[in-house]
C-alpha cells in the first residue's frame, strides 16, 4: 500500500535518465513512500512522519527504527494503546515499497549505499517492544477477574 498523498514537486532524477534517487544516500533505484512512528505519553501522544523517495536499503533502515521505536514507545496512553498497531502495519505494508527495489546502485558521482542495519527483531527495542501489549492486556485480565 502507498500513501495516497503524493509528493506535489518532482521526484529526484538523475540527470538523463528516469532513475529516481534516495533522498537519504543519493543511490538508485528509490521509490517514494511513508513511514511513520508513535510515542504515547499517557494523555499526550507524538505522531512522527518520513515521507521520501528511500532506495531498498535506506528504506528499510527507516523502517526498522521507525517501526522499533513505535513497538517500545507507542503503547503508553489509553489512546496510543490502539493506535500503535495501526501505524505497526501501515509501516509494514509501505515497507513493501521498498523491500521489492533491486539493490542500491551508485551513480556517477554520488555517495556509496549505506549499511542497512539489523533486522526488525534483532533489535532489542522491537523484541521488548512486542512483549508490553501482551502484558498490558494480561494484567488487565487479571486485574479483572481476580
Ligand atoms: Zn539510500
Amino acid at each position: 500500500m502507498s500513501d495516497p498523498i503524493r509528493p506535489p514537486v518532482a521526484l529526484p532524477k538523475y540527470p538523463g535518465t528516469d532513475q529516481t534517487l534516495c533522498q537519504i544516500c543519493g543511490c538508485t533505484p528509490a521509490q517514494f513512500t511513508t513511514f511513520r512512528q508513535h510515542t504515547g505519553l499517557i494523555v499526550l501522544m507524538v505522531f512522527r512522519r518520513r515521507s521520501g523517495m528511500f532506495c531498498r536499503d535506506c528504506g528499510l533502515e527507516t523502517y526498522r527504527s521507525m517501526t522499533a521505536a513505535t513497538l517500545i514507545q507507542g503503547w503508553w496512553g489509553i489512546f496510543s494503546f490502539f493506535i500503535t498497531p495501526v501505524i505497526l502495519l501501515v509501516n509494514l505494508a509501505n515497507r513493501r515499497d521498498v523491500a521489492t527495489l533491486p539493490a542500491p546502485q551508485q551513480v556517477p558521482g554520488g555517495r556509496r549505499p549505506v549499511e542497512p542495519g539489523p533486522p526488525l527483531f534483532s533489535r532489542p527495542a522491537a523484541i521488548v517492544g512486542v512483549l508490553i501489549p501482551v502484558a498490558i492486556v494480561s494484567l488487565f485480565v487479571a486485574t479483572l477477574f481476580h
